[in-house]
């Protein structure tokens, strides 16, 4: 079976974390401040906080931020269902926007709109969750004066968007919201097993963020509200979760890290193989938006009859799947009043959505199987 998506780790990759076994620190160490490091400066953010998932990370992002009972926070019902349930964690309610049937994306002009309809009803969002489908940027410019016209929070998921370009940065730099969001699984750019991170540019924020991932303490003497009383001392300032990374995942993220742009490049070059490859066939990419260059977690066409082309491609032993159901349409979000036909978009778009094989370790000659699979299941 190849699968949709799949981890690549070197034999250096594993020395680094047998080092990191060996070493002191098998907990939060000094590879977690490397990791961190490493990140921050490739994408040219002030402040990262490792934590030990993706959804860890957009839960402290929204308790950073101050998400709480009685507010709200929107996002695309096109992701993965922790984009939503950050805020039900945070006892806040859930919202979402319809998509740009184009880029799959967040729709601009739907969130003009419906941020329209709330400033006129009093039901403004404290924070949204744009999330970068795919590894292609939302339209965080827009998205950014918006924020600053009504005033919420930006956190962006960009779970997928690992090395994707936007507006001339990387994604992850912040320069259009108060924090965004990595996860480190196997099927992403790079993993740590589980891990995920915050990236910021916020001090106040980074701050917080790093008290939400240890039980909120600290034992920075600057933090203290008491005086210390003695090097034991911490205090509690908050209420936080235990959210760390293992000093032996961040060895393995830190070293991953050294092969990220090999694994974009691989990535994008795959992306163009299949756009030419599937030219003539009966099957419909995402549009590119001209602000950036997508770092592809996921390669989704559109096809009709798509169960009967899943099914068949499962068959030829081809691992694909399909990205997303759309979240409200989950049994639990249902339960809280969404209903088929909120977002029509997304829904349409599901139906016909299958996502193909696409990982850094992809060969040329098994991508070739996926493509001729692909044409027969389209042409039968
Ligand atoms: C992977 C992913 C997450 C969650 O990441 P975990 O590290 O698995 O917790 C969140 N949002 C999106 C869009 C994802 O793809």
């Amino acid at each position: 079976m190849i699968p949709y998506g799949r981890q690549d780790v070197s034999e250096e990759d594993i020395r680094a974390v047998v080092e990191a076994l060996k070493s002191e620190f098998i907990t939060q160490g000094p590879a977690v401040a490397r990791f961190e490091k490493a990140v921050a400066d490739y994408c040219k953010a002030a402040f990262a906080v490792a934590v030990n998932s993706g959804t860890s990370a957009l839960h402290i992002a929204c308790q950073g931020v101050g998400l709480g009972p009685g507010d709200s926070l929107w996002t695309s019902p096109n992701t993965f269902v922790a984009s939503a349930n950050c805020a039900r964690y945070c006892g806040a309610k859930v919202d979402f926007v319809d998509i740009d049937p184009r880029t799959y994306n967040i729709s601009v002009a739907a969130l003009r709109q419906k941020l329209e309809g709330a400033a006129r009803n009093g039901s403004m969002p404290k924070v949204l969750v744009p999330v970068h489908f795919a590894g292609q940027s939302c339209e965080m410019r827009e998205i950014w004066e918006l924020a600053g016209h009504y005033g919420f929070y930006v956190v962006e998921d960009a779970s997928h968007a690992l090395g994707a370009d936007y507006d001339g940065g990387k994604v992850g730099s912040c320069a259009y919201s108060h924090a965004a969001v990595f996860s480190f699984h196997p099927v992403k750019h790079i993993t740590t097993g589980e891990g995920g991170m915050v990236m910021t540019r916020d001090p106040a924020l980074a701050q917080a963020l790093m008290q939400l991932r240890t039980h909120g303490i600290t034992r920075d003497r600057a933090l203290l509200r008491s005086k210390s009383e003695g090097d034991w001392y911490y205090e509690q300032l908050r209420l936080g979760f235990n959210f760390r990374m293992t000093d032996f995942q961040a060895a393995l993220g830190a070293s991953q890290m050294r092969r990220l742009e090999a694994f974009v490049a691989r990535r994008r070059q795959l992306v163009e193989r299949y756009d030419h490859a599937l030219k003539d066939l009966p099957v419909a990419g995402p549009q590119r938006s001209p602000s950036g260059n997508p770092s592809w977690h996921l390669y989704v066409v559109q096809v009709d009859k798509r169960r009967k082309v899943f099914d068949a491609l499962r068959k030829a032993g081809i691992g694909v799947n399909v990205h997303y159901i759309p979240v409200h349409l989950q049994p639990y979000y249902e339960a809280l009043g969404f209903r088929r036909g909120d977002f029509p978009q997304a829904e349409r778009y599901y139906e016909r959505a299958i996502s193909l094989p696409l990982y850094a370790g992809l060969a040329d000659s098994e991508q070739d199987v996926v493509i001729n699979a692909l044409r027969q299941a389209t042409q039968s």
